[in-house]
């Protein structure tokens, strides 16, 4: 299991993300977000964190690369069920 959170506050709708990994996709404020597809998706003002059970981290990866002002972290989640 991993997760993925996007900063809301550093996004700033460059949307690099989007090509690298089609969970990333816009929302209503012009901002990055996540399709759940398949995972958890849970939004606050200030973040969207994604949990997911797939075999595509090396995407969210390579979205997290590509963002140009550093606003996605993904992380592997230990010990959860
Ligand atoms: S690449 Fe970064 S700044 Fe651009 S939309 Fe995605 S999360 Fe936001």
């Amino acid at each position: 299991m991993y997760r993925v959170t996007i900063d809301r506050e550093a996004c700033d709708g460059v949307f690099a993300c989007l090509t690298r990994d089609p969970r990333f996709v816009e929302d209503d404020d012009g901002l990055a977000t996540f399709d759940a597809d398949g995972g958890n998706v849970e939004r606050t003002d200030e973040t969207v964190v994604g949990t997911f059970e797939d075999e595509r981290v090396a995407d969210a990866e390579d979205a997290a690369a590509a963002c140009p002002f550093d606003a996605i972290t993904v992380e592997a989640v230990e010990g959860e069920p």
